[in-house]
Parts: structure tokens; C-alpha cells; sequence
């Protein structure tokens, strides 16, 4: 039944102020579905001026003070109606991420959804956190209280990515909303249709119209405009580390504050003493998950001399064993790319892998699915070496580069070798090993025998160039927060007001 409302084709319209707008000139663009190369519906294709509106809406929402003011409780106990929402609508949502992102069914609808569901209702519960937080009280400069207070920032920009659309929208809108901003929010252009549909869900809850805005368009207009308007006070922007670096540029013209988390090319370590049948499988999932689009994917597999060859032998075996197909049917492990331009990319990369000397021992070329869609076999590449592009550059598809190294700091130095530094990963059953390794990886994130696993409660963000701040947990929420300091001067005297405090003590006698 799910699978059928995906699949109906509609004209969508974008959600501004509460209401179902199209772009003021009329034009819009189809979404297609990778599976099946077919069109899944139709959005609008805002201008710069249409983009100025929602700003506009979403600012004077803002300063109406009818979000921004309410009671934390109150937008708590609002936010949690959108997790009844979300619960009601799980299967339908799951069925349409799958048809327009082409992550399989099975993902979607046993883990994708049912995380957004979890993260909002974090985001919702947090909205009730303390934003005012005593200081000591001090005798220097004068005797006074002084506190902090934890204040909306503003007006916010969402712009995401493709890859995870229903988990990006809810990491901008859920933490945005709880500390009381308002939100233009712009999906991706492959994407868009679960970010409408979750505005569609928001409109039949409580929320204030104008809190939540949802805009399709071009990054080059409807992006820029958000990154470089006046009105917009802070831009969260997920995609590319090329991306980011513009929008920064843009912000950088009102000095908005920004969050951007980018790219990665993070490195799975396997030492010989894991448990290798985990390890291998884990190899498998942290490179193909989503077909290998995901940011913090384990896309550089480092392995001791010690056990390479064997390690090798069974992951290739394992991988073999990997469905391609359908992403509705439940039995797929993976399914399509993104789009055609994404094929073409992730073809490109292949190719100037085996230019530059990387041995391909799995996989390699482009596939179809009864004739059709953007598929792309699981690809292995052992004889890697670490300066080789496809060891350097985010490929951004189901592509494993397999990296041999001869001891623990070998192999910490080349995971360290990149300008990246999202997400690593570490497969030891000894447990000080593993923390000392965890401490030298240049990384936001570190897993020990896993990889994936992202948590509401703790902060996800880059070093180096794959990011600035952290979404997720208290430090996601502090990064929709201005920081007030207000003084209270418990003297009550009017010395020292008018040349400061320190002046309150008369001169000596000359
Ligand atoms: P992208 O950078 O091409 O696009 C991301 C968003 O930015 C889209 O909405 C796009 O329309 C918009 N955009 C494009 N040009 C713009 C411009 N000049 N100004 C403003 N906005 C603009 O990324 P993508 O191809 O959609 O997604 C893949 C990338 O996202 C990968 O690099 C991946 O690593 C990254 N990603 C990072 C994370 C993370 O949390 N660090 C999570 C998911 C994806």
C-alpha cells in the first residue's frame, strides 16, 4: 500500500507563511525516481525574488515573537505533536524516501524514519532545556548577579543534501525550532518531496504559520540567496565541502553564523586482532550502505600486511553476496544512485583508478534492474595507495579503496593522511588499543567496531574540511543559540556610573 502512494505522480507546491505557493513565474521541475528513471512529481522552481518572500515571511514571523516568545514548554509540547505526525504517516514517508532517494525499503522503514522520529522527539523534549544559567556571584569588578541567557538566533537557512533528505530536514528544523528560530528550509533538488510532505504534516499540527518554510529551487539561486541575504542571521547548510567553502564565502558578507557539515573520506581500520567475520561485514557496511552515498561512509579500508591477503579473500566473497534491485523490495541490499550525473561521476572515478595503478578485484561498471535506473556494482580496490585520487577525493558511491599498512602507526598516519575528517572507524578486541587509536584520529566521529551509528544525543561534525560546529546533542542545540551575559549591579549606587566602576574610589589627596 505504501509502495503505491510513493509511486503517484503529483504536482507539489512549496510552503510559505502556511500556505501552498508556486514560483511567481510558473516554472518547475521534475523529481525522478533512480529506480525507474520515471517522473515522481513536480515542484516549483523558486526565483531570488520568490526566496526574498519566504526570508520575509520567516523574518516577521520571528519578530511577531509568536514562536521566538513562547514558553520553552509551550514549543516543547507543540514540537511533540509533530512525533505523533511523523508515527501516523511512518510507512508512507519511508515508501516515498525510498522512491525519490533510492535508499532501499528496508532501510528506510526499519531504521531511516524511525530515526527522524527519534531525533525529532530529542529535539522536541530539548526545546524544555535550562536557557538561563547562573553565574557565581562576584565582588570584581562590583558586587553583582550576573547570568546567561541561551536566545534564539533568528531567521535560519536549512540547505541539504540528497543522500539522507527526511534525517536532514529534521536535523535543521527539530533543533532550530526547539530554541525558538524560525526556519527557510531548501532540499535538494533530486529530493525535495518528504521535506514538502513533512511540511504538508507540520501544517496540520499547532506550529505558528511562518515558523517553518520549505522552498524548492536551483543552489546557485535559491542557495545563494539564503547564504548571502541580510535577513537570514545564521545558515546550517549540509553537501559538499566545495559547497560549503562558497557558502562561508556568502555569509561571510553579513558575518551569519554558520554550521556546515561537508564531506568525507573516512578511514575503517581493521587490526589484525578483531574479530575478523564482524570486521568484514562491518567493511561492507559502512563502504556500500545507500550504495555508498552516505558522508561519513568507511571508504578507505586500512589493513595490516599481517592479514591482508586472507581479509581480502573473504570481503570480496562477502560482497559477491550483496542484492542489487528494487530499492521497494524488501530483499534488496542496494539500490540505485542518485541520478545519472552521479553514475557518470562515480564511472569517472573507477577509471582513473585503474589509470593510477589501484588493482579492481570486484565490480566496476555500471548495472540495470529490469532494463533501467542508475545502478552501480559494488566496486573493491585493493594496491591502494594513499595519494591515489580515489584514496584522496570523495567519490560519493559504493567504491571501497583497500589501503595496506604495516603497523598501528602506519595506519593511524595514512587515516590522518586527508583533508577531510569526518567519521573513522577502528575493529580491535583490545580495548586500550582501540581508545589509544580513537585518540589520534583526526576525526569527529571514531567508532569502535561499528560504523554509522549516529546518536541524538551526541555531536556529530567534522575536522578539518569536513565541517564547521556540530549538529546533534546540547552542542546541535548551542548552535541555534546566541549567548546573552546580563549584569545585574546588586549596589545600587550611583558612584563609578558615569567614568565606570573602577573610578567609584575618590583619588588620593594630592
Ligand atoms: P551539494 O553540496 O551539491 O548540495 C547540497 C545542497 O546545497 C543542495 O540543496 C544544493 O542545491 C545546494 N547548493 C548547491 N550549490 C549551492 C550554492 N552555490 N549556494 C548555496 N547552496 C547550494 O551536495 P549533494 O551532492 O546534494 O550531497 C552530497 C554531499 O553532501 C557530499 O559531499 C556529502 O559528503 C555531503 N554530506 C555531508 C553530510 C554531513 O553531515 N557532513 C551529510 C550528508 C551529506
Amino acid at each position: 500500500m505504501a509502495i503505491e502512494t510513493a509511486a503517484e505522480a503529483r504536482a507539489w507546491g512549496n510552503y510559505v507563511g502556511g500556505e501552498w505557493v508556486g514560483a511567481s513565474g510558473g516554472e518547475t521541475f521534475d523529481v525522478i525516481n533512480p529506480a525507474t528513471e520515471e517522473v515522481l512529481g513536480s515542484v516549483p522552481k523558486m526565483s531570488r525574488e520568490d526566496t526574498q518572500r519566504a526570508i520575509a515571511t520567516a523574518r516577521e514571523t520571528f519578530d511577531s515573537g509568536v514562536w521566538s516568545q513562547l514558553a520553552p514548554d509551550e514549543r516543547s509540547r507543540i514540537m511533540l505533536g509533530v512525533v505523533e505526525k511523523f508515527t501516523e504517516h511512518e510507512d508512507e514517508l519511508a515508501a516515498l524516501e525510498t522512491a525519490q532517494a533510492g535508499m532501499t525499503i528496508r532501510a528506510t522503514s526499519t531504521v531511516v524514519i524511525g530515526y527522524c522520529i527519534n531525533h525529532w522527539d530529542y529535539f522536541a523534549r530539548a526545546a524544555n532545556r535550562q536557557l538561563q544559567e547562573p553565574l557565581e556571584p562576584v565582588a570584581f569588578p562590583t558586587h553583582s548577579y550576573n547570568f546567561v541567557l541561551r536566545e534564539p538566533i533568528g531567521v535560519c537557512a536549512g540547505i541539504i543534501p540528497w543522500n539522507f533528505p527526511l534525517v536532514m530536514a529534521v536535523w535543521k528544523l527539530a533543533p532550530a525550532l526547539a530554541m525558538g528560530n524560525t526556519m527557510v528550509l531548501k532540499p535538494a533538488s533530486n529530493t525535495p518531496l518528504t521535506a514538502l510532505r513533512l511540511a504538508e504534516l507540520l501544517d496540520e499540527t499547532e506550529l505558528p504559520k511562518g515558523v517553518v518554510n520549505v522552498i524548492t529551487g536551483g543552489g546557485a539561486s535559491v542557495g545563494e540567496e539564503l547564504a548571502s541575504h541580510p535577513d537570514v542571521d545564521k545558515i546550517s547548510f549540509t553537501g559538499s565541502t566545495v559547497v560549503g567553502r562558497r557558502i562561508m564565502q556568502l555569509a561571510s558578507s553579513t558575518i551569519k553564523k554558520c554550521t556546515l557539515e561537508l564531506g568525507g573520506k573516512s578511514p575503517n581500520i581493521v587490526y589484525e586482532d578483531a574479530d575478523i567475520p564482524a570486521a568484514v561485514d562491518g567493511a561492507l557496511w559502512a563502504t556500500f550502505f545507500h550504495q555508498g552515498q552516505v558522508c561519513e561512509s568507511g571508504t578507505r579500508l586500512i589493513l595490516p600486511d599481517s592479514i591482508h591477503d586472507e581479509f581480502i579473500e573473504r570481503l570480496v566473497e562477502r560482497a559477491k553476496t550483496i542484492t542489487l534491485g528494487d530499492p521497494m523490495d524488501y530483499d534488496t541490499d542496494m539500490g540505485p544512485l542518485i541520478s545519472s550525473e552521479q553514475l557518470e561521476t562515480v564511472s569517472n572515478y573507477v577509471r582513473i583508478g585503474q589509470e593510477e595503478g589501484a588493482k579492481l578485484v570486484l565490480g566496476g561498471k555500471r548495472a540495470s534492474v529490469d532494463g533501467r535506473g542508475y545502478y552501480f556494482e559494488p566496486t573493491i580496490f585493493t594496491e591502494v595507495d594513499n595519494a591515489m585520487t580515489i584514496a584522496q577525493e570523495e567519490i560519493f558511491g559504493p567504491v571501497l579503496s583497500v589501503i595496506k599498512v604495516s603497523d598501528d602507526d602506519e595506519a593511524i598516519a595514512v587515516a590522518n593522511d586527508t583533508i577531510y575528517g569526518l567519521a573513522s572507524a577502528v575493529w580491535t578486541e583490545d580495548y586500550d588499543r582501540a581508545l589509544e587509536t580513537a585518540k589520534r584520529l583526526r576525526a569527529g566521529t571514531v567508532w569502535v567496531n561499528d560504523h554509522h551509528l549516529i546518536n541524538c544525543i551526541a555531536p556529530f561534525g567534522g575536522y578539518k574540511q569536513s565541517g564547521l560546529g556540530r549538529e546533534l546533542g546540547s552542542y546541535g542545540l548551542d548552535e541555534f543559540t546566541e549567548v546573552k551575559h546580563v549584569h545585574v549591579d546588586l549596589t545600587q549606587k550611583a558612584e563609578g556610573k558615569m567614568f565606570g566602576v573602577l573610578l567609584s574610589t575618590p583619588p588620593p589627596e594630592p
